[in-house]
């Protein structure tokens, strides 16, 4: 090998300072030990130790040309490291003169938490290469609190890709217990669990897929009772409830705790999700529904059919909505209403506006507390 080529540049804590201002395709790696670690870090970086780096870079399938910095204590071995990673292909290596004490002595901000452990940057390692969710964006991930209205068909999708992205802790509130009807479309739960309660066997299921997650399980239907109780604490909601009353009163609960709302309803062969959060600019759900269907005007929960994979796209795009959210990245659905129709594959998005006569979040409610709505059934859109 050309020794030319395994030159590996170094830059100044200055020009540090100006990339970590500016660029974002980079990754920043510290390759202390444990214990000086602790004393503190440079923010977005990853904890890599020096005789696992090919490993690990290789495991999360970073490509050659993707810019490297290293860090050290004081600049000396990130020199012997970032020559190993040279030649092993990985073109742009750059190494901070200094180190991190240079880093610290010239006054530069720097972070004091817990850090990844070994074996969270390799499960969360396809998310922490998005340059849009990196380090932090996971770490924020990792300390949020998601809420889940019914461990159902949309409830075990969102559940399920939340708790393989590492959500902190995730809640899920259904009173119900597995029945063998369920299983074809409420992925969460398995045929030896028929008979148990839903929130314990979708808690079994995803402490397997990721025991890191703090599942918090309430056995209890949401009613305007223990609504405030539950919700207080969690960063957003997710709604896998399958009748009206339900998604109104989480709508309330939602607007009164402060907390964005996914909402989600499927029937037969369409689905729908929008993102309701009054506090955040966009409308609430009864803003755009203010007078809900007559009762049986449309067939009940129990009488109408349902394609089982339609409730599995809503709650991955209900998981999506959430993360995006929770990261503030992208576009999120607040003010747009996405209806999905199987049988034609088509998404169609509409505007949804605020009301401002809402009964909620208009500029003269008439709803000042929470209030459970009794007077509708179920409506065509809604039912899961
Ligand atoms: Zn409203």
């Amino acid at each position: 090998m050309n020794t030319k080529d395994e030159k590996v540049q170094e830059i100044s804590i200055h020009q540090l300072a100006e990339v970590l201002k500016r660029e974002k395709d980079f990754l920043l790696i510290d390759i202390r030990e444990k214990s000086e670690i602790q004393t503190g870090y440079l923010k977005g970086a990853l904890f890599i130790a020096p005789d696992e780096i090919l490993e690990k870079v290789t495991e999360m399938g970073i490509d050659g040309e993707r810019p490297l910095i290293l860090y050290c204590g004081f600049g000396i071995k990130s020199l012997d490291v970032g020559r190993k990673l040279k030649k092993h292909g990985y073109k742009n290596v750059y190494t901070l003169r200094e180190g991190f004490e240079g880093w610290r002595a010239a006054g530069y901000e720097f972070s004091g938490d817990a850090q990844f452990s070994p074996e969270q940057l390799t499960r969360y390692s396809r998310h922490i290469l998005l340059k849009e969710i990196g380090i932090e964006g996971q770490r924020r991930l990792i300390q949020s609190k998601i809420l889940i209205v019914g461990a159902g068909g949309l409830g075990s999708p969102s559940a399920l890709y939340l708790a393989a992205a590492g959500a902190g802790t995730i809640g899920i509130i259904d009173h119900d217990v597995v029945d063998l009807s369920n299983l074809q479309r409420q992925v969460i739960h398995t045929t030896d669990r028929v008979g148990l309660p839903k929130v314990e066997s979708a808690r079994e299921t995803l402490k397997k897929l990721n025991p890191d997650v703090n599942i918090i399980t309430y056995n209890e239907r949401l009613s305007k009772e223990n609504g405030l109780r539950i919700f207080s604490g969690y960063d957003i909601v997710i709604d896998g409830s399958d009748n009206f009353p339900t998604k109104f009163l989480i709508n309330d609960l939602a607007f009164f705790t402060g907390i964005p709302y996914v909402f989600g309803g499927v029937f037969q062969f369409e689905g729908q999700i929008s993102l309701f959060h009054p506090h955040g600019g966009g409308p609430c759900l009864r803003c755009v529904f203010p007078n809900p269907p007559p009762q049986g005007v449309v067939p009940s929960c129990s009488e109408v059919g349902i394609l089982g994979v339609v409730p599995g796209l809503i709650g991955v795009l209900q998981a999506q909505e959430c993360i995006k959210v929770l990261l503030g990245i992208g576009d999120p659905l607040i003010g747009r209403f996405l209806n999905f129709d199987a049988l034609r594959t088509s998404f169609v998005t509409f505007t949804v506006k605020k009301n401002s006569s809402c009964s909620l979040c208009g500029e003269n409610p008439t709803i000042k507390k929470i209030e459970e709505s009794e007077q509708f059934c179920e409506s065509r859109i809604w039912i899961a």
